[in-house]
């Protein structure tokens, strides 16, 4: 959009240029290490999509059609995975194609035949049942338990394995879709959506802000939407309706809060569909519409902070997108520095304390765990070669976050938050990548105020600086504190811990000391009844300590490999076998992970398949 913007501004400059138009592409695109796209010979700029789901065979079919620019190339290139590809055309006649040999990472490159003045393609295909985007449940795997469900999952690269695409984030499209569903169903998409069902199950959708490939989305099932305000709203099964809309009704509040801080929210719709339990991510920053897991749902607001990092992605990552996936940071580091402050505006910094100490929890391990691979702690990545989802990690999140914050200590509030505002408006639609991020970092922050600042130790350099922001929450010391005195005493101080929070229960359990005794556990688990807790984050941190010290009371076994076979999130699913795997249980984990298996999105499903070695 910017670019396009400047060469308009040069064509009135400079008018005789503007008289015999070259064609060209407007944009300059860099290397991508994950898609076959050639996007400066040709690129697409609007997808028409006309589909249809059908749930008896679990297959999507129907025609993508792509407006196209091209600098005169005789081809164009797209990525495609596990499609099956019937027909092409080019301008409404059929036109040759060729799919390339199979990657089992990024798939194939669809080469369709196109002539100099080729101004769209059209092609019909299906998607197949390795198509690993799409989850397709049946009624009992949904909270109603009456209807089947689709949800497609598009980052990093698995767009490509539901529509053929230039699955690249460089590659910003329009688009507008019809879907055809079984009558009794909804559809909605990354999109403007509907608010009730149709009578015949056809759906229409448009966006009209360009969106990179991996923010395509769509979820099927029985839900029902209720406004939270005239912009914000929730959409889930019957059953959950209500509890959704009550968990996210401060929902308004954190637009209002994050447009604040960082200017007008450019999407004019925010809102949330919640998804059966397999849905792989806490969420997923589709625009205008989140999906979230609904593990967040914990009847009293405490796991929220979810919705505020979705919605920060409107500005992080779907406003300004990340180049490539090695620029991963870009989009995870600044929101969740973003989310912190929304998090910090809403309910104080004590708050926002507690949640940076968790991630810089998080980041500790993960640096443990990253050990013996010091060049996945940096910030800027090399992934050629590999899955982008090798760099899903602590690091772009955590690290990322305990940089800006870090600089922003440094360089004081008020320039901070001046400095990314710009950032956000300046390159709104666009991408960017580390190098250029640097570059626009040095001009107008730091080089301007004469400030010095080791952003390339940061940035490029394994590890953490010695000089990163040092976290306090005096909650979480009181915690230790009681924490420290059951060690020593085996009494617990019931009157201290009557007001904690979630997050104070999740630090208390994770800090456990290692000579922890079986004991104790049990001593704790009657007072507290951790193993029977309705709030999915303390289930989640008290079953890891009780797979790792080997505590089997209170069937929390039992426990543990129901909520293994129910929830699909993989920050979850990924925590609790890995402790399996450190407490050389894996057999026991293999059991679990044979019947679980099935409730897993793909991308969960492969994580796990590593970890434990696992193939079927
Ligand atoms: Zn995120």
């Amino acid at each position: 959009m910017k670019k396009a913007f400047v060469l308009a501004i040069s064509c009135l400059l400079f008018l005789t240029n503007c008289e015999q138009p070259k064609k060209e592409v407007i944009k300059t695109y860099t290397e991508e290490p994950h898609s076959y796209a050639q996007p400066n010979d040709a690129v697409i700029s609007h997808l028409s999509l006309d589909i249809e789901v059908n749930f008896d065979t679990r297959v999507i079919n129907g025609t993508a059609t792509y407006n196209i620019e091209t600098n005169g190339a005789a081809q164009i290139i797209l990525d495609a995975k596990y499609l099956n590809i019937s027909e092409v055309k080019a301008d409404g006649k059929v036109t040759d194609f060729t799919l390339g040999a199979m990657d089992e990472s990024l798939g194939q490159p669809l080469t369709i035949a196109i002539k100099e003045n080729t101004k769209n393609i059209a092609i019909t295909y299906q998607t197949t049942a390795k198509t690993e985007a799409l989850q397709w449940l049946n009624a009992q795997q949904t909270a109603d338990k009456t209807n089947p469900f689709l949800f497609t999952q598009g980052q990093a690269i698995l767009t490509r394995t539901w529509i053929p695409i230039q699955d690249s984030p460089q590659i910003r499209i329009t688009y507008d879709a019809t879907v055809k569903v079984p009558s009794n169903l909804m559809a909605v998409m990354s999109a403007e959506n509907p608010k009730e069902k149709t009578a015949d199950g056809i759906y229409h959708f448009k966006m009209v802000q360009p969106i990179p490939a991996y923010l395509m989305a769509l979820a099927v099932g029985d839900i029902e939407y209720k406004a939270i305000s005239n912009r914000t709203g929730v959409y889930a099964e019957k059953s959950m309706i209500e509890k959704v809309h009550t968990e996210f009704s401060d929902m308004e509040k954190m637009v209002l809060a994050a447009e604040n801080l960082y200017g007008a929210y450019d999407w004019e719709q925010f809102d949330v569909i919640v998804l059966p339990p397999s849905f792989p991510f806490g969420g997923m920053e589709n625009p205008r519409l989140t999906f979230a897991t609904p593990t967040v749902i914990a009847g009293d607001k405490s796991l929220t902070s979810l919705v505020a990092h979705e919605l920060a992605h409107s500005w992080s990552g779907n406003l300004v997108t990340n180049s490539t996936w090695d620029d991963f940071w870009l989009n995870e580091g600044f929101t969740v520095y973003f989310e912190t402050r929304i998090m910090e505006a809403l309910y104080g910094k004590e708050r926002a304390n507690m949640l940076a100490l968790i991630g810089r929890q998080d980041l500790d391990d993960e640096l443990e765990y990253l050990k013996d691979k010091p060049n996945d702690t940096k910030l800027k990545l090399d992934l050629k070669g590999r899955n982008p989802d090798d760099g899903m990690n602590s690091i772009a999140y955590d690290k990322g976050y305990l940089f800006l914050r870090t600089l922003e200590e440094k360089v004081g509030r008020d320039k901070m938050d001046a400095f990314l505002k710009a950032y956000f408006k300046e390159n709104a639609f666009s991408t960017t990548n580390t190098e250029d991020f640097i570059k626009y970092l040095n001009a107008n922050l730091l080089d301007n105020n004469n400030i010095t600042f080791n952003t390339l130790e940061w940035i490029y350099e394994p590890g953490v600086p010695a000089n990163a922001s040092v976290i306090k929450s005096d909650a979480f010391s009181n915690v230790e504190r009681v924490l420290q005195n059951f060690m020593d005493t085996n009494k617990i101080d019931a009157a201290a811990t009557s007001q904690w929070t979630p997050q104070e229960w999740g630090h208390f359990i994770r800090n456990f000391s290692k000579d922890i005794s079986v004991t104790q556990l049990q001593q704790l688990d009657d007072t507290f009844n951790f193993t029977n807790s309705t709030n999915s984050y303390i289930s989640m941190v008290w079953y890891e300590q009780s797979i790792l010290n080997a505590y089997h009371g209170n069937d929390v076994d039992i426990k543990i490999s129901e909520f293994l076979n129910t929830v699909g999130r993989r920050w979850y699913v990924t925590t609790l076998f890995s402790a399996f795997k450190k407490a050389d249980r894996v057999d026991e984990a293999l059991v679990i992970y044979k019947t679980a298996r099935q409730n897993y999105h793909s991308v969960t499903a492969n994580t796990i398949d590593t970890l434990l070695g696992y193939s079927e």
